[in-house]
């Protein structure tokens, strides 16, 4: 039997197994779990060589999975960001601003990039322009608060160059005063560019510093539980320029998270030569268990991506969106790449199944029972699970909503469904039983489920 080289005993474990959720010890052989048990029967296995860790009674549960994040671009500019992350009051937060402030050097900015609402303040508020302008005469400050607004002091207002002569930003907005200076409040109307367009004009760190801010923001991650996650590129997150970061810590060894990461195109209407030079330069799956490319997203076309600022209303995507995604997802099909879509709104989505639908012939031509020729393509929307589906008009749109239900469509829909498609319904009643496709929506011969 293999001996393991790690034991960890004497601890709470979650082992997610529900015949039995609890166990008190772990052996672990080669970076894989070897038995989950009583530390008496875990100890027994121990040999010489094994590595003992005594719990104290401490809980551990399996590492997490997150299936969107932004590792490799936020971890360039970790160890420059100030946390607010769990902070109970809006004056200890500007608290911790004025002391960052006061160790920031020129031109170095303070920034607080999201991960906290003014919500979680006892004041319910978040701080004026005025009470950061007098904390902050001269340093450039910059909070991004969600993906609604930023705020940003005169001194980062200097630093970014804005004035009464900015043009406002598409779907976006530059607050001004009566006599047209911006005030540095910038808001997205729904179109969060503004924001991270404005926090991207700031300094960034020398490379090997950024080499240290990735590894304090893994071990980060690490500190939550998280384990493993699937990297969506990022706006301002080019490949390979930008990757080389994070490939130098793999190289070195220095990866404390599984990564899969999609590539995520810089350039509006021009997105199909990013990917079809990607196609050619690495392939899915390429990589080790620690770092592996996981194919194309969370923006494949800039005309495809809606936002989702909540507070406003709805975007209407382009007239153009399906020309424009129509050829990048043929590609991507055709070199067999998995992809992911940033949507948000049921109607975006839909209008992005049609399109994924539209690359292939429906697999229920009439009602004659025919054997039906599938191709598989793993695809993914939102939800980050790679699936395979079979493209066609009916069954791809079948599948996949089937799994977008599980995301935020799940939020905003009590039971998780959305309305069927006149394809869907047709399908469902003319396809004979035995080709019809099994789903959690429905089931083989069932009748339409009533969405
Ligand atoms: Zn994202």
């Amino acid at each position: 039997m293999t001996q393991p080289d790690l034991i960890l005993t004497n601890g709470r474990v979650t082992t997610l197994d529900r015949i039995k959720p609890e166990a008190e010890a772990v052996a672990v052989a080669d970076g894989r779990i070897l038995a989950v048990d009583r530390a008496s029967e875990i100890m027994s296995q121990a040999g010489p060589e094994t590595k003992v860790i005594d719990l104290e009674g401490r809980r551990v549960i399996p590492g997490l999975i997150d299936s969107h994040l932004h590792v490799i671009r936020g971890g360039l500019n970790y160890n420059l960001e100030l946390r607010w992350d769990g902070v109970g009051s809006l004056s200890d937060a500007m608290n911790m601003l004025k002391r960052q402030v006061a160790v920031t050097p020129p031109p170095q900015w303070v920034r607080v990039a999201g991960g906290f609402t003014d919500q979680q303040f006892a004041e319910k508020r978040l701080p004026t322009l005025d009470e950061i302008n007098a904390i902050a005469p001269d340093t450039p400050v910059f909070i991004l608060h969600l993906y609604d607004r930023a705020l940003l002091n005169g001194a980062a207002l200097r630093a970014v160059g804005y004035t009464k002569d900015t043009p406002e930003p598409p779907g976006g907005a530059i607050e001004r005063d009566s006599a047209g200076n911006p005030t540095g409040l910038l808001l997205a109307q729904p179109n969060a560019t503004i924001l991270y367009a404005t926090l991207a004009k700031g300094p960034k760190l020398p490379p090997e510093y950024q080499l240290n801010s990735t590894r304090h923001f893994m071990r980060e991650m690490n500190r939550l539980g998280v384990t493993t996650v699937i990297d969506a590129g990022g706006g301002f997150q080019n490949y390979p320029e930008d990757y080389q970061v994070i490939e130098k810590l793999h190289a070195d060894g220095e990866l404390t998270l599984r990564i899969a990461y999609n590539l995520f195109t810089q350039k509006p209407t021009q997105e199909l030569g990013d990917f079809a030079n990607w196609v050619k330069q690495v392939k899915p799956g390429q990589g080790d268990d620690l770092y592996r490319h996981n194919g194309a997203g969370e923006m494949l076309v800039y005309s495809a991506a809606d936002f989702e600022d909540f507070r406003v209303e709805r975007p209407d995507m382009p007239p153009s969106m399906e020309g424009e995604l129509e050829p990048v997802v043929r590609l991507l099909a055709e070199n067999r790449w998995p992809w992911r879509l940033h949507a948000t709104y049921d109607e975006t989505i839909g209008r992005a199944l049609d399109v994924f639908g539209s690359t292939a012939t429906c697999p229920w031509p009439a009602s004659t029972g025919s054997s039906i020729t599938r191709r598989r393509y793993p695809t993914a929307i939102s939800t980050g699970s790679r699936r395979s589906a079979a493209v066609s008009p009916c069954s791809t749109a079948w599948r996949t909503r089937a799994s977008i239900s599980s995301s935020a469509m799940a939020q905003r829909r009590p039971n998780g469904r959305r309305p069927s498609r006149a394809c869907w319904k047709q399908a469902c009643r003319s396809a004979p039983a035995r080709t019809r496709p099994a789903s959690r929506a429905t089931t083989p011969g069932s009748p339409c489920p009533g969405w």
